[in-house]
């Protein structure tokens, strides 16, 4: 009896993994290599236009709230910017959305510590479907000058697709990004109609050009869709030991409107 060379090959790749049995790790799912290459990004300066809806405009927090029991945001706004309180969680808009265009401004401190993912890390959820970090994450992070699995540095739609460059500010110095947003639907069975799709600019360089997500960003595990509706735009307070990353200038374009 002959054999393809094709399936004798998938069945020797195939054979390591059956062989281990063993729980997934973070690990399985990064992606090291080829690192997108830096492009300097130009200066920018964007203003709402006016028929954005100012989630953050320097002075308070009522549009948000707190993730953990939908009370008051409780991360610290001073000087007209927003910055991370770590120990309060994550906030998230009191407004739902479907499809939007997205504008915000984050700044990694000066003299940040820390390598990898703990160097700077929060997040924007694109649609946040629950607690903690359920939903899209596109990732924020010091990714000026730092290491790390190149699905999970910054602009990335995390441990989905890498961006397409590094168009990193370094810290001390704002980024900007303008993201577009088109939810996923789906049939009355809960099953997947269309996915989600994610444009996004990073420091007005593209960063994300239409891509499909594959379902909710994970940490651990392959990404799968659960039915959900309009849902919050969410911040992320991550756990790292690195100082705390800022916001400013947050305002979104509902594009489910006619
Ligand atoms: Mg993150």
């Amino acid at each position: 009896m002959r054999y393809s060379l094709p399936l004798l090959l998938s069945c020797l790749a195939v054979t390591p993994l059956l062989a281990q049995g063993t729980k997934p790790k973070p690990e399985d799912t990064e992606v090291w290599s080829p690192v997108p290459r830096v492009v300097t990004p130009g200066r920018t300066d964007a203003q709402p236009p006016s028929d954005a809806i100012v989630l953050f405009d320097g002075r308070n927090l009522e549009q948000w709230v707190s993730v953990n029991d939908h009370g008051p945001a409780r991360w610290t706004v001073a000087d007209g910017i927003l910055t991370v309180n770590k120990p309060a969680g994550n906030i998230e808009t009191k407004r739902s959305f479907t499809n939007y265009q997205l504008h915000l401004e984050w700044r990694i401190p000066e003299g940040i510590t820390g390598s990898g993912q703990a160097r700077g890390n929060s997040g924007v959820f694109l649609a946040s479907t629950g607690n903690g970090d359920a939903g899209y994450e596109i990732q924020v992070l010091d990714s000026y000058d730092n290491k790390t699995y190149v699905n999970g540095q910054a602009a990335a739609i995390y441990k989905q697709y890498a961006p397409l460059v590094n168009a990193m500010r370094k810290p001390g110095e704002w980024n900007t990004y303008d993201i577009i947003w088109t939810a996923p639907t789906f049939h009355d069975d809960g099953s997947v109609a269309t996915p989600a799709y994610v444009t996004a600019f990073h420091n007005g360089v593209l960063v994300q050009d239409h891509v499909a997500l594959k379902g909710e960003t994970l940490y651990i595990g392959a990404p799968s869709y659960k039915k959900h509706g309009p849902s919050p735009i969410k911040l992320q307070a991550h756990g790292d030991p690195s100082a705390p990353i800022s916001f400013r200038n947050i305002w979104v374009r509902d594009l489910s409107q006619p």
